[in-house]
């Protein structure tokens, strides 16, 4: 991809890129390419919410049970890998890549996102996983990494050299949803989708706030935009902060 007139950041020293946004504003599609064209490591928080859903149910323990729940994630045996031309998800081994994006799991997140103590592991893994990026060993050699999610501009990564919140329209989130789940963006399509996208964001608003920029944080609106146009965006933001 061609990055245009956009002026090439300084990566002298590392660059940390936070992007959240809801369900279906494209921003894990878009952060991975981000990462591609600068080099970067790229980070699906999203995906560790979700793996650990995947180990608590492998498990055989009840989402319902706040304390087992959060027992279990400290014990998670979880492999992030940060390439973007290959980000990878493993729990004790096992490649759980394909099996965190089924229906069953998007379903039940939620309710494993919304444990506080849950939270603070894997903000504490993220934090982690963020500050060895900085460093020369790294999968990115210290260039930094790109971290989205929900709350990575607002309580994982505050001080990032750049902080994006992905936005799009309900009706644009919803049919990018269904054309990736249904491979279809037509009426029914749509109405299958909507648990998946509205009310996903609705349970995971009441411990996170990713509808609306915090200060300092650059809203991108992709309603209108196609992939292409939608990672030139962003890739102009981190051109003029960095
Ligand atoms: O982005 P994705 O749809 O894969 O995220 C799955 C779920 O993980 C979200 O619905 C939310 O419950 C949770 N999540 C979160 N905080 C993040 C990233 C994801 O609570 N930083």
């Amino acid at each position: 991809m061609e990055t245009g007139e956009l002026s090439t950041p300084d990566l002298s020293t590392p660059l940390v890129v936070a992007i959240d946004g809801p369900s279906g504003s494209g921003k894990s599609s878009v952060s991975r390419a981000v990462a591609r064209e600068l080099g970067l490591a790229y980070l699906d928080t999203g995906a560790m919410y979700r793996a650990a859903t995947w180990w608590c149910l492998e498990q055989g323990v009840a989402l319902d049970d706040a304390e087992r729940v959060a027992d279990a994630v400290r014990a998670m045996p979880l492999v992030m890998g940060v390439d973007p031309a290959a980000p990878s998800v493993t729990v004790g081994g096992t490649d759980v890549g394909a099996a965190i994006r089924e229906t069953a799991i998007s379903a039940a997140v939620s309710s494993v996102a919304t444990n506080l103590d849950v939270r603070a592991e894997l903000r504490r893994l993220q934090r982690v996983a963020i500050d060895v990026e900085r460093a020369d060993g790294s999968f990115s050699q210290g260039r930094g990494i790109v971290a989205e999610g929900r709350d990575i501009t607002t309580v994982v990564a505050p001080d990032a050299d750049v902080r994006v919140l992905l936005t799009a329209s309900e009706e644009a989130r919803l049919a990018r949803r269904a054309l990736e789940v249904h491979g279809a963006a037509d009426a029914a399509s749509v109405a299958a989708t909507r648990d998946q996208v509205l009310r996903r964001d609705a349970d995971d608003s009441t411990v996170v706030q990713f509808q609306v920029a915090a200060d300092g944080v650059v809203t991108v609106d992709s309603s209108h935009l196609d992939f292409d146009q939608t990672v030139q965006a962003v890739l102009a933001v981190v051109a003029s902060r960095a």
